[in-house]
């Protein structure tokens, strides 16, 4: 092989292809398709992947650059991740180069930086000793930077120059690997998203800088260093902790130590005695392994119906064969807990990838699968690109979770690229839930996906008995608290028993819906059905779908009441309220606040496990598969927060937590009581959650998605257009549907918009959206790629910027 096609790293869309670089014979043994390279482009080197390698070049060019270095003694990807990147481009609309960094820890993305080269190998005649020792210092740290250099040795100023003007010496830019920091400050927010978004209108007219840095975490909800923040967006430290003391973002410390396992020991755990329901699903599963027919199954198992041993059980088939296996689960669900399941089952078998690793713990972790240490990969999201040579089964635990949708590009679904890469290896994938997503349970209906139900809790326990109390009536009662009479009941009853408790809150801040008080009444959208949001600086509620604008009522339109009002209460309220009315009660409560630091989760769930507090008080982080045995009451403060998002996917959301939550009680011997307190009691979501019944809520759902036309009976592209202009946005917008509508020659496809975005604007840029919905798929991505195309040439010279997030699950 002669030569290598590279992509390489500029996500710029015209080198958004392979380019061919000669292999050098000594690199010839080296290099494989989906190994990271160095080669030059340009004037400057820069760091690419191999995706191809032919005998003569397949780009007609007159000469070729030959690939400088070879980055990793074993390839970084493999072939068929190097397919699965050209998919994801192509289905996610992506650049190639941004795919393939998707799939490699962050560890190992490329940084550039000037460095000194040697261009000569021979030491010039003459030279002194200062000299000399300059000399040889370039040589063994090839690349040093010039500042470095200046630092270590005083005159060497003069000789740079020197060597330089005879052509001895070089400086240009090359890939500096990161080294790892031991201690570093990271900020992130401490709110989410929406109490963010409204606590910068909040803030002082002149806090410009502190605005600049909450809107950039209004779309970077992660971590990110202080230094880096800073370097990128200006300002200094003082005005991050102007934000820290509003509340707003938190400061932490991470430390940096390497295999964040290493303390623990694991007592080793055997296989159970399964029960009946789940043996049937395990060997349904095992003889889809074996047989390598690439099936997809759906595995509905009510909580605490034992589906991790199911899990387990599969694996162990699976490593039998010789094969390896990946277990996704959501980031908040991985605990030590759950890690322990795995580790105690398959010991050093098993790595672990998250990203509250540090980027050397997750590059060491990834580099035991690389190096065949381990057969098993367990993980959030990314984990999904695990780079095993033998993938037998795919796991997604909780596959309805939103977070297996990654918000930055690539914004792909980990569903998807599980399915895809079971594809080219013949693997099974098991999606894992209580609470099916409706696309999952759509492509059960159509035969896509292959349903196994455990319908029973593995001691055949009751499900939780679920009372729905309407707060309205308590409000009617001349009961004005935050709890209802029944929740208030049952939560001292507990107290006295000394049994546990968990409280749900969704806090949303200010959250932006409007409802009455008295009748429960919201205000919806006459043309889309979805809560209308409120906008305080106009006073005007708008629609993020379709854009219909309307006036605030003063009183309620249903039932006259002046008790209108926004919706919102935050967990710290809570836990005043708890502390106030029930004397000596002890609670910890869960929210970013308290869980901002490192291990600071685990914490207080080992804390609430030990029986130290009475109430476990928290937002979404307390519903999702925890396991206390002592927990016999679940209550929810108020289901509505959910209920009334802008997204069409709310009242399925609602379904979900509500269920999910509710299978926190009475998991082991002693019976679990459930209280949901409501405006809206009649709600389809609620009540189907009361029954526990999944097949109920899926048929009324399905048939309202049906005829309002969205997914899983349309596809969806969200397209978002962001300037400093508003009007140019929005012409820019009209524009890509104009150019997309001529490229589709008269299909007929629903377009949305263009409208303002719900975030209206982000980092002093207007943001303009539209939403497209669509059944065939090639023709429309296609079209979208294209009309992409020619409104970035458009508008190459004036600074808009292009966002496209096919199979959005938030319209944000
Ligand atoms: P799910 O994820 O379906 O909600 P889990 O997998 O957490 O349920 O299982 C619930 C509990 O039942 C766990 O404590 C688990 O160890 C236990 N368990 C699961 N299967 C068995 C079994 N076959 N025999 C005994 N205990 C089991
Ligand atoms: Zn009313
Ligand atoms: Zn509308």
């Amino acid at each position: 092989m002669r030569f290598a096609q590279v992509i390489v790293d500029v996500p710029v869309r015209q080198t958004d292809r392979p380019f061919d670089y000669e292999i050098p014979a000594h690199l010839s043994e080296m290099i494989e398709i989906g190994s990271r390279v160095s080669v030059p482009f340009g004037n400057r080197l820069l760091q690419g992947f191999v995706v191809g390698m032919s005998q003569v070049a397949t780009y007609t060019s007159a000469s070729y650059k030959a690939i400088e270095q070879v980055l990793d003694l074993k390839p970084a990807l493999n072939r068929e991740l190097v397919h699965v990147a050209e998919w994801l481009s192509h289905t996610y609309i992506c650049k190639r180069i941004v795919a393939l960094q998707a799939m490699v820890p962050a560890a190992l993305k490329a940084k550039y930086e000037r460095g000194l080269f040697l261009l000569s190998e021979d030491v010039p005649p003459g030279l002194d000793e200062v000299g000399l020792q300059i000399w040889n210092l370039i040589r063994h740290k090839e690349g040093i930077s010039k500042e470095r250099l200046l630092m270590e040795v005083d005159e060497a100023a003069y000789y740079l120059k020197q060597w330089m003007k005879q052509g001895l010496l070089e400086e240009r830019q090359a890939i500096k690997h990161r080294t790892q920091v031991k201690k570093q400050l990271f900020v992130k927010p401490a709110v989410n998203q929406h109490d963010l978004f409204a606590a910068i209108e909040d803030l002082p007219k002149n806090a410009s800088q502190q605005k600049k840095i909450a809107h950039y975490f209004l779309t970077n909800p992660g971590p990110i260093a202080l230094a880096d923040l800073l370097s990128e967006l200006g300002g200094t430290s003082s005005t991050v902790r102007a934000l820290e003391e509003r509340q707003l973002v938190s400061v932490f410390e991470q430390e940096v130590g390497r295999d964040p396992y290493a303390n623990r020991t694991f007592k080793a755990s055997q296989a159970m005695k399964m029960t009946d329901e789940q043996q049937v699903a395990c060997d349904t599963i095992t003889q889809a392994i074996s047989m390598e027919q690439s099936e997809t199954f759906l595995l509905r198992g009510v909580t605490g119906s034992g589906k991790t041993e199911v899990y387990l059980q599969a694996i162990e088939h699976c490593l039998q064969l010789g094969k390896q296996a990946i277990v996704l689960v959501p980031e908040i669900s991985l605990t030590p807990q759950m890690v322990e399941r795995f580790k105690s089952r398959f010991g050093d078998l098993v790595a672990v990838l998250h990203s509250r690793l540090s980027a050397g713990e997750r590059l060491d972790e990834w580099r035991k699968i690389v190096n065949n240490q381990v057969k098993v990969a367990i993980g959030a999201r990314s984990a999904v690109f695990a780079p095993f040579e033998q993938l037998g089964l795919i796991i997604i635990d909780e596959e309805h979770e939103t977070s297996y949708k990654q918000e930055e590009s690539p914004k792909y679904h980990a569903r998807d690229v599980a399915i895809e890469r079971a594809r080219h290896h013949q693997a099974t994938v098991v999606l894992g839930t209580a609470t099916p997503s409706l696309e999952s349970y759509a492509a059960v209906q159509d035969r896509t996906f292959t349903l196994l139900e455990m319908d029973q809790r593995v001691f055949k326990q009751e499900m939780p008995s679920v009372e729905i109390v309407d707060m309205r009536e308590e409000l009617a009662a001349g009961n004005r608290s935050m709890f209802s009479r029944p929740l208030h009941q049952a939560i001292e009853d507990r107290l006295t028993k000394s049994e546990q408790s968990i409280l749900l809150l969704n806090r949303r801040g200010h959250s932006t819906f409007v409802m009455c008080r008295s009748c429960g009444y919201t205000v919806l959208c006459p043309h889309c059905e979805i809560a209308m949001t409120y906008h305080r600086q106009t006073q005007l509620l708008r629609c993020h779908y379709c854009g219909h604008a309307d006036r605030e009522p003063k009183q309620c339109p249903s039932c006259s009441s002046a008790h209108i009002r926004y919706f919102g209460t935050g967990t710290q309220r809570v836990e005043e309220q708890l502390m106030q009315q029930f004397p000596g009660i002890r609670v910890i409560r869960m929210d970013v606040d308290t869980t901002s630091t490192k291990g600071a989760h685990e914490q207080l769930l080992t804390r609430f496990r030990n029986k130290e507090a009475d109430v476990l008080l928290g937002t979404q982080m307390v519903a999702k598969g925890l396991d206390f045995p002592d927990v016999t009451l679940v209550g929810v403060i108020a289901a509505d927060t959910v209920l009334h998002l802008p997204d069409f996917r709310a009242s399925e959301r609602t379904f979900q937590l509500l269920t999910q939550v509710a299978g926190r009680a009475g998991r082991h011997t002693l019976p679990g009581e459930v209280v949901i307190q409501t405006y809206h009691p009649e709600h389809y979501s609620l009540t189907f959650a009361k029954n526990h019944d999944f097949n109920g809520f899926a048929e009324k759902e399905l048939d309202l998605r049906a005829k309002l036309n969205y997914p899983p009976y349309c596809k969806l592209i969200l397209v978002t257009f962001s300037h400093v202009r508003s009007p140019i946005a929005m012409q820019a917008a009209q524009q890509f549907i104009d150019v997309f509508r001529t490229q589709l020659g008269g299909e007929p496809i629903t377009i949305l918009g263009p409208v303002a975005a719900p975030i209206a604007k982000i980092k002093d840029r207007y943001r303009i959206q539209c939403l497209i919905k669509y059944r065939d798929e090639l023709t429309v991505l296609n079209g979208v790629q294209e009309a992409w195309l020619e409104i970035e040439k458009k508008t190459e010279s004036i600074d808009l910027s292009i966002q496209i997030d096919v199979d959005p699950q938030m319209l944000l």
